[in-house]
């Protein structure tokens, strides 16, 4: 049997990059806080780092 080339991982990447990694605690951060209003903030900001970045 051909081996496919492509390796699975058991989940997608948590974190592609240093900035993922900072958009994605600093959401984290204000999301235990409790603080919607800027956790949808850090949703927006990581919605245009992918699109500029990624
Ligand atoms: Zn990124």
């Amino acid at each position: 049997m051909p081996e496919t080339a492509m390796p699975r991982s058991p989940q997608p990447r948590p974190a592609p990059c240093p900035e993922c990694r900072l958009i994605k605690a600093a959401y984290v951060l204000v999301s235990r806080a409790g603080d919607r209003v800027a956790a949808r903030g850090w949703i927006a900001a990581m919605g245009r780092h992918h699109r500029a970045v990624h």
